[in-house]
């Protein structure tokens, strides 16, 4: 099994799973930009697909309905055959008809809509065992969170996270979720031994490694896709780094951590007894 988490300028994951049998799976699908243009599906993904020899998707799994994971799916959907489009189908608060309409035009275009929730195991290839830690399917409910989390923390907390196990290896992509309510969720739900990882995605870009998830993988390896910096505002602890972010907070607890924005595009290659990580290029000194 081989996954690419591929390195975009604008922010966002997309990352490509290659089974042992050779199907492709995306998980999310990078961001978009209009000025200057660039879309992570045709600029990204695509390509990287084509050099690769794909000639079609297995299927694309949309952690959550926001653009920095979505954002490249219309175009791959009007140009690949994709065969699944996958999500938890949620249609509740902060969701939006562009993504409705988005689910739609996969099963237009002739894939398969395959919502998924916590305790689904998925069909991918005989040598993986794919599990879905979350959502549940009645959805994480923000108000049970003491932070009351906004809409757009919702959609977060409600991301479809994934446990992909190949022989001895785990691979875990939580999307976008982060702390609350979706950790009490996995404490309550998810048997500790199956939450150690060997490779991890970094939740939510790195931003937000979560208070205790982070313990709870203990990962061997962790990657954040991310750019480099992110500019201030009123209500965000930016400027920042989350790579760098994610660099103090599993460096600390003993990862090797692997930045996107740091190092290209990232390959984890797995034999189902060991992982070998590689990068495109070492860090840049700083200026
Ligand atoms: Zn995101």
């Amino acid at each position: 099994m081989t996954v690419t988490w591929l390195d975009t300028p604008v922010h966002g994951l997309a990352a490509v799973l290659k089974t042992p049998a050779g199907k492709v799976y995306l998980i999310d699908t990078g961001g978009v930009r209009s000025q200057p243009d660039y879309n992570a599906g045709r600029d990204a993904v695509s390509p990287f697909l084509k050099a690769q020899g794909v000639t079609e998707i297995a299927g694309i799994v949309i952690s959550h309905p926001h653009g920095d994971h979505y954002g490249g799916a219309e175009w791959l959907i009007n140009n690949w055959k994709v065969n699944a489009f996958i999500d938890h189908n949620y249609e509740g608060r902060g969701q939006t008809l562009s993504y409705t309409r988005l689910r739609g035009l996969a099963v237009s275009r002739g894939g398969v809509h395959q919502p998924v929730h916590f305790g689904d195991v998925l069909d991918w290839d005989p040598a993986l065992k794919v599990e879905v830690l979350s959502p549940p399917k009645e959805f994480l409910d923000p108000n049970s969170d003491p932070a009351k989390v906004s809409d757009h923390g919702l959609l977060n907390s409600n991301s479809v996270a994934l446990r992909v196990q190949h022989g001895k290896n785990v691979f875990i992509f939580p999307g976008d979720s982060y702390g609350g309510t979706f950790e009490k969720h996995i404490k309550t739900n998810v048997p500790p031994e199956k939450l150690k990882a060997n490779v991890l995605t970094a939740n939510h870009h790195g931003f937000n490694p979560g208070f205790d998830f982070p313990k709870m993988v203990m990962p061997q390896y962790v990657v954040a896709s991310c750019v480099a910096d992110y500019p201030g505002n009123a209500n965000t602890p930016y400027p920042c780094s989350p790579g760098d972010n994610a660099i103090k907070v599993y460096g600390a607890i003993g990862a090797e951590v692997f930045v996107t924005a740091f190092h290209g595009n990232i390959t984890a290659v797995s034999d189902g007894e060991k992982v070998i990580m590689s990068k495109q290029h070492e860090r840049a000194p700083a200026p």
